[in-house]
């Protein structure tokens, strides 16, 4: 195991609140973070905001505001997760960062040298929702599928382009010698699928005068970056690249995490600027599927939204956290009700863990000559199996099973019918082991109700313990 581990979410555009698939993309991230510290692994864990691009630029226009103004607020909801969620991330890069700004230059210079970069006519029909620009087969009825209330707009001007076709078959080969490059099912015979088919050439720039709002080309102030292009080069800006000296090098390739509609730009494009610029490709890419709401997607016409938020009103912070992490991630999109969330909170936190822990705290304040419990040494082989895989609501699993056992041990055991008092702390010491076992584990998904709890249950006398997980109040 190497000593450094760099893991990164995407950059989401700002231009919108943090919803819940974002919530759900950094508190992954968060956890398997969490893991490699535990681990003693050194962790540079990145986030931040996209913040240029003509959505942006447009959005601040209808505000009156300069786009930096609105970018300063916007960035704002998204650093605030921190304090939302209790994400451990180290950097928060914004794209509109000078070192960012002179490291997307950088980059754009490196594949200019390897002959990638060239002038062309553009004429293309593009999504300002996306801020993509769409092939015909990618539309449904002549509009985008993501977007179909916005009109595409059709664009013809003097463009840059990334000579994306060149990098098909390194690609391919790339994906070939490293099958599990992509985690999330399906995801990596997807990209291998969408690269076979054949990559196109792709602009990476805008003419000034028709959209300002972007990183100045290097050489060439008539015209500036695409923002995707500009966006991406943050993954290595935020280690310090490219100064010759930082250290960005020992923790770079490192892991990335993004949504499923990210999969082309993180696993194919971002790699391909990688190979032009001659650096090494990421580790991998997890890629996490959608959230929808009773089958149906999130949107404010519908009035269907779930903000993080509001998870966190409802059933704090570190259940909310309990709860997204119990969503399966890698295996695709996942559908939710308040119902249902209610149900697992009900079960999993009410009934399940704190239900537990408030028996064994009462049935261990009755004994006489307790023994002190002591907290494992180490946490459990099962959840390191599942964590060394990112299989972080795998490794949850792995938790709500041992409580489970617990329950059934209680069960059978029925130390409260227990006359003797040393047969009964002797029952109670051998449930409690895999009830601590569980409790240590939690420390990356609850990191205060795991210390607090282990600090109550290995005290010299247990007490009684107030209901940590309060039932919900009926909507
Ligand atoms: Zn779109």
């Amino acid at each position: 195991m190497s000593e450094n581990f760099y893991i990164t979410t995407t950059l989401p555009y700002v231009n919108a609140a943090p919803h819940l698939g974002f919530a759900w993309e950094i508190l992954t991230a968060d956890i398997i973070a969490r893991d490699r510290r535990a681990r003693g692994q050194k962790v540079v864990f990145n986030t931040g905001t996209d913040e240029h691009g003509q959505k942006i630029w447009e959005k601040a226009r209808e505000r009156g505001m300069t786009p930096q103004q609105h970018v300063d607020e916007m960035s704002q909801n998204f650093r605030d997760l921190r304090e939302l969620l209790d994400i451990s991330y180290t950097n928060f890069i914004r794209t509109t960062d000078a070192h960012h700004m002179a490291a997307a230059q950088e980059m754009w210079r490196r594949c200019a040298q390897r002959g990638d970069i060239y002038k062309k006519k553009y004429a293309v029909k593009y999504c300002v929702g996306c801020e993509l620009a769409k092939t015909e087969s990618e539309l449904v009825d002549g509009r985008c599928p993501l977007h179909p209330d916005r009109e595409l707009e059709v664009r013809e001007e003097d463009n840059y382009f990334f000579r994306f076709s060149r990098y098909q078959q390194p690609l391919l080969d790339f994906y070939a010698s490293h099958p599990d490059f992509v985690i999330g099912e399906g995801k990596q015979s997807e990209i291998v699928a969408f690269v076979k088919n054949g990559l196109q050439d792709f602009s990476i720039s805008r003419v000034a005068t028709a959209m300002p709002w972007g990183i100045p080309v290097p050489d060439d102030d008539t015209q500036v970056m695409y923002v995707w292009f500009d966006a991406l080069t943050n993954y290595i800006a935020t280690l310090g690249w490219p100064e010759e000296t930082s250290d960005w090098d020992a923790w770079w390739p490192g892991v990335q995490t993004c949504g499923k509609d990210n999969l082309r730009q993180q696993a194919a494009t971002w790699q391909a600027m990688l190979m032009s610029a001659g650096l090494p490709n990421s580790q991998h890419i997890l890629v996490n599927g959608f959230i929808s709401v009773d089958g149906q997607k999130m949107s404010k016409s519908l009035g269907n939204v779930i903000a993080p938020g509001q998870l966190v009103d409802r059933y704090g912070r570190e259940a909310t956290r309990l709860i997204l992490a119990g969503l399966p991630v890698w295996s695709g999109d996942v559908d939710i009700t308040w119902a249902r969330l209610d149900e697992w909170y009900t079960a999993h936190l009410v009934n399940g863990l704190g239900n537990l822990a408030s028996r064994l705290a009462k049935l261990a304040s009755t004994c006489d000559d307790w023994q002190s419990w002591r907290a494992p040494e180490a946490r459990s082989s099962e959840l390191l199996a599942a964590l060394e895989k990112f299989d972080t609501s795998g490794g949850l699993q792995t938790i709500i099973d041992r409580v489970s056992r617990c329950d059934a041990m209680l069960s059978e055991k029925k130390p409260w019918l227990i006359n003797d008092n040393r047969e009964k702390v002797q029952v109670l010491s051998t449930i409690g082991d895999v009830f601590l076992q569980a409790v240590a584990d939690l420390s990356i998904y609850m990191p205060e109700a795991s210390e607090c709890l282990l600090a109550h249950f290995t005290a010299p006398a247990i007490t009684p313990l107030t209901p940590m997980f309060p039932r919900l109040a009926k909507h």
